[in-house]
């Protein structure tokens, strides 16, 4: 499961400094929470999985904290300013 992850996945550097991983999914058929707007992400709607490159507890506890994204909201990210 993890090594599927991060075989599709790029990495990204954001305006903060922060580096991530971002892997395209096409849909999933799970509902989940979007940090951007907390709205919910329905079942088979495209969108993306984000985990960070420098957790503090490593590549495996990254994944463990991996967030779903909306594309649009996660693009959007970097002209709220870093938080
Ligand atoms: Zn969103």
């Amino acid at each position: 499961m993890s090594s599927v992850l991060r075989g599709r996945a790029r990495s990204e550097g954001r305006a903060d400094g922060s580096r991530w991983s971002v892997r395209p999914v096409a849909g999933s058929d799970k509902v989940y929470r979007c940090p951007g707007c907390e709205q919910q992400i329905q079942p088979g709607v495209g969108h993306v999985v984000v985990w960070s490159d420098d957790h503090l507890f490593g590549e495996e506890a990254a994944l463990d904290d991996r967030r779903h994204w909306h594309r649009s909201c996660w693009q959007a990210r970097d002209r709220r300013g870093p938080r």
